[in-house]
């Protein structure tokens, strides 16, 4: 059953656009394979605000959401994850605001040396986050953090508790911004070594149990029903596992081997992150003793046995 993906999204990019009682969105004009359209930064709050997923440190954008915030005092900006997508705009707008940056923890330089995705190491929260923290942003209105690792480790959602207004049957409004954990347009990409496909997967079966059905999303469009959505995304994975064991079956090893296989009509620019897809499910595979391996993956040894400093104090030491 394939995904029933959402994307019908109205949108104009650096301009502030209220969604919703209390929650405006800007998009901004940062559009690539892995960001679709572009960043979603949301403005949350009446009186006080709380900014979520700042994202690029475009001069435009940045202006578009000071220009949302029109001099109401900002408690807080609230960082997902150090993807460069999502987090730099979180200096320049504490710097206008004076805001506390709140995230789960700053990504380790050692651990982002061992990939070559877009991080951004700039940005470190002044204020760790840890899993359920809450924090109130004005009265009746707060953030609860939802630590989910897998497509990063670092990976915040934030769910929000709306005691002022009601919602479905005098239930107060919640609301997920759930990051790139859960995106309508896409599945999120998970690449190891700092994604793991076991990790993103409990990460989603928390996400179920949450009281929230509405999903903000860090790009494209609202999610009107998040826990089937979800649903989706596991199905999903799970068949990716079932091609992916009919390969091994059937002999082929090279991940790029099964992306051919798997993937019908996939764009050139995205084999490497289909690629990547396949190792985070042979990691799976192997983590739960289905699957063993010869040797270890060839990057990141070969990056590992590069950066090894004591090469001269062993050609020094006189064969000792
Ligand atoms: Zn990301």
């Amino acid at each position: 059953m394939p995904i029933r993906f959402i994307r019908d999204f109205e949108f104009r990019y650096e301009t502030p656009e209220m969604v919703a009682p209390a929650i405006t969105r800007v998009v901004a004009r940062n559009p690539k394979d892995y960001t679709w359209i572009g960043t979603n930064t949301w403005i949350v709050g009446d009186d006080r605000l709380a900014i979520i997923d700042p994202g690029p440190a475009q001069s435009e954008h940045v202006e578009a959401v000071l220009e949302a915030i029109a001099g109401r005092p900002v408690v807080g900006i609230f960082i997902t994850h150090s993807h460069n997508d999502h987090a730099p705009a979180a200096l320049p707008l504490a710097k206008a605001t004076g805001a506390t940056i709140f995230g789960h923890s700053p990504l380790d330089p050692m651990i982002a040396d061992l990939t070559d995705e877009d991080i951004d190491l700039s940005v470190v929260p002044d204020c760790r986050l840890g899993d359920r923290a809450r924090l109130e942003i004005e009265e009746g209105l707060l953030i609860e953090a939802v630590h989910t690792p897998g497509h990063f480790p670092n990976h915040l959602c934030y769910l929000l508790h709306d005691l002022r207004r009601s919602h479905e049957g005098g239930v107060s409004r919640r609301m997920l911004f759930s990051g790139d954990h859960v995106m309508g347009w896409a599945t999120t990409v998970i690449a190891p070594p700092l994604g793991n496909l076991e990790h993103y997967l409990d990460s989603l079966l928390r996400l179920q149990r949450l009281p929230v059905t509405r999903y903000l999303p860090s790009h494209g469009p609202e999610i009107p029903d998040g826990p089937d959505y979800v649903r989706q995304l596991i199905a999903h994975r799970r068949f990716r596992e079932s091609q992916i064991v009919e390969c091994l079956e059937r002999g082929v090893r090279d991940p790029a081997e099964m992306v051919a296989r798997m993937y019908e009509g996939l764009s050139p620019r995205l084999e490497k992150a289909a690629a990547l897809s396949v190792q985070a499910h042979l990691d799976f595979l192997a983590a739960r003793g289905l699957l063993t391996r010869e040797g270890v993956p060839t990057l990141s040894a070969r990056r590992i046995a590069e950066s090894w400093p004591y090469n001269e104090l062993e050609s020094s030491s006189g064969g000792r």
